[in-house]
């Protein structure tokens, strides 16, 4: 099978979950197998191991999980962007709007160096909110964002196409409508 695929079939799909309506594509499954979640670090480091990259930004919680093996794999450095009030020392943060309110994303403000280039990866793209917030955090600190990478994509809520209209190119490895 293509590796892609292997990786879809391999994700969850939780309906209902956290709330009625809500399809919610659960990755744990992929990192339970231990083929799978190879396969996905693996699909990761040849689309990067050829990239100029100076860092890796995995974004909280589930970033975090393939960020770091990424980073480690590729020899970059990791660096957490956090839900807000997580992080012990100086932070900048960046609000942006949920379904019903809003939320922020933290990082330190010595986490990246003018002009290192970043990729910048979570588990899921929905409305892209998340990401963007993540980028302009990075962008803040004088970061070059070469990437925003993520598993999965719902191209029907429209983020990885908003995403790529603010400039920043998108991969992500599979999709659900
Ligand atoms: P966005 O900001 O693009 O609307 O939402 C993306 C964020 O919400 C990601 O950090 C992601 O972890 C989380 N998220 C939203 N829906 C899902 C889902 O169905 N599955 C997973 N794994 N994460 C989701």
């Amino acid at each position: 099978t293509d590796p892609a695929q292997y990786i879809r079939d391999t994700i969850r799909t939780v309906p209902d979950w956290p709330k009625p309506g809500v399809q919610f594509r659960d990755i744990t499954p992929v990192l339970q197998d231990p083929r799978s979640f190879r396969v996905l670090i693996d699909l990761f480091v040849y689309r990067y191991m050829r990239q100029r990259l100076d860092l890796v930004a995995g974004i909280d919680a589930r970033g975090f999980i393939v960020g770091s093996v990424l980073a480690y794999e590729l020899n970059l450095g990791f660096v957490p962007v956090r839900k807000q009030g997580k992080l012990p020392f100086r932070t900048v943060a960046e609000e942006y709007a949920l379904e019903y309110g809003n939320a922020t994303v933290e990082m330190h403000t010595d986490s990246v160096r003018p002009g290192q280039r970043v990729l910048l990866i979570d588990d899921l793209i929905a409305t892209g909110g998340t990401m963007m917030a993540a980028s302009r955090l990075l962008q803040r600190l004088g970061a070059n964002v070469a990437e925003a990478a993520a598993i999965i994509d719902l191209p029907d809520l429209g983020g990885s196409k908003a995403v790529r209209e603010s400039g920043l190119p998108v991969y992500t490895v599979c999709a659900f409508e």
